[in-house]
């Protein structure tokens, strides 16, 4: 992209770009910039905080970070692959020209450890301390221990014979042998865990001989990562927690488990057995006054139910109670409200929800490489015995891709005529879109 010839004025035009809904605040004290920062006004909270985030700018029709376009202001060109645009101001969303330069993400990373922007013993993103082996935490074994296993896994043949797959796998052998789960086991194989760990021979092991034909390797807990006395202290400080979605985080985080399975236990799908007797010391209709009415929570759950499977339906009736679409999710989920007694009757009909589409779709959509043509042809030869892998060469597109069209994940509205079409009897390819 030759911006010097293409339009004389671009520097104006971009200027003006990188202007559009931002402020001028001061820059932080102590930093090597002059100037003020420039910041876009939806990253000012209420209290005057800056949110560090990147700032993306529409320019000549092209989505880029607004520190990307800023250097392209400030040096003639956008950075080639590999540079990175480095912030004098340390402030991410900031898009004054003059607050950026380029450099090697090494330098990105040295001058933010050097002015304490993160801790060089963290790991991505500066956050989560990484440490592997068996100084992690949650670590359930020892390097020793999971060194032999990787030696066994790498080398079966040393150490198993043929006879061992009768009663065991290779990895269930391992298991018994070193009192590892298999979960465990597959996990390293994957190299998910235990990778920068060096295999070593083992000293003394009893040989396949001697492991029994019923043994089992232990068996892995069921929400081993939770655990009861966890679950019980989630549920318990639930409840008086003034951000709940922060909570649910913090635990997601602290047990290094995924935001459901906290949701899980929340709301009593997991560990049900602790609920009631937390819940009984609780009276929680009273924690919270709520603009919703008995009968709209009704509505939302009764809606809901009738239609699970609906894309963006409960964004829809945030929209339309006026609430956050996090509430409806706990309202769903039981974990507010619960003293609402259900009500099938409640229902609302989709008529009266507002959908917004998600993102542009078909060919509008911006990453859209296909026309809608494409899409019925690879439908149609995929159907009359084409290999889908033929296909995916054909137009350049990925396997994946292919697979999404022909499933109806991507071009739904295509694959849907297609289904229809087949259906009826008609010839596949007969109609085109
Ligand atoms: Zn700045």
């Amino acid at each position: 992209m030759n911006f010097d010839s293409s339009s004389p004025d671009w520097r104006a035009e971009l200027e003006n770009a990188l202007r559009r809904n931002t402020i001028e605040i001061p820059a932080p004290p102590g930093k090597p910039v002059s100037g003020p920062c420039r910041v876009p006004k939806r990253l000012i909270t209420e209290d005057g905080d800056i949110i560090n985030e990147y700032n993306t700018v529409k320019f000549c029709g092209i989505m880029k970070g607004g520190h990307v376009w800023a250097y392209l202001l400030h040096s003639g060109r956008l950075p080639s692959p590999g540079e990175y645009v480095i912030h004098g101001c340390d402030r991410k969303c900031c898009c004054n020209s003059a607050h950026v330069r380029s450099g090697t993400p090494k330098e990105n990373h040295t001058e933010a450890v050097q002015r304490g922007l993160i801790d060089p013993q963290a790991g991505k993103g500066g956050l989560r301390p990484q440490v592997h082996g068996q100084r992690n935490p949650y670590a359930k074994t020892t390097n020793a221990v999971m060194a032999v296993a990787k030696w066994l896994h790498k080398n079966p043949h040393l150490w198993f014979t043929s006879e061992i797959s009768a009663h065991h796998s290779l990895l269930e052998a391992i298991g018994i042998l070193l009192n590892l789960t298999v979960p465990a086991l597959k996990q390293m194989t994957r190299r998910e865990s235990w990778r920068s760990l060096e295999a070593s021979p083992p000293q003394c092991l009893p040989t396949v001989a001697q492991i029994p034909p019923d043994a089992q390797p232990p068996a892995p807990k069921k929400n081993g990562k939770i655990g009861p006395d966890n679950a019980a202290l989630m549920l318990k400080g639930y409840w008086e927690s003034e951000d709940r979605p922060r909570y649910i985080r913090e635990w997601a985080t602290r047990l290094k488990v995924s935001i459901i399975s906290v949701q899980k236990v929340l709301c009593g799908e997991s560990w049900p057995e602790i609920e009631p007797q937390i819940a009984r010391e609780k009276n929680f209709a009273s924690h919270r006054p709520n603009s919703l009415s008995e009968r709209d929570v009704q509505t939302i759950r009764a809606t809901f139910k009738a239609n699970p499977n609906v894309r963006a339906l409960k964004a829809a009736l945030a929209r339309k109670f006026g609430c956050e679409p996090s509430h409806v999710q706990q309202l769903i989920l039981g974990l507010a409200r619960r003293d609402v007694p259900d009500d099938d009757s409640a229902i609302i009909s989709l008529d009266q929800l507002v959908f917004k589409p998600s993102a542009q779709r078909g060919e509008a959509h911006k990453l859209a490489v296909l026309s809608p043509d494409q899409v019925w042809q690879i439908h149609t030869r995929r159907a009359a015995g084409e290999s889908a892998n033929d296909l995916a060469l054909e137009f350049r597109i990925s396997l994946t891709r292919v697979y999404n069209i022909l499933k109806g994940k991507a071009w739904r509205e295509i694959w849907e005529r297609f289904q229809q079409q087949r259906g009826n009897g008609d010839k596949p390819g007969e109609g085109k879109p």
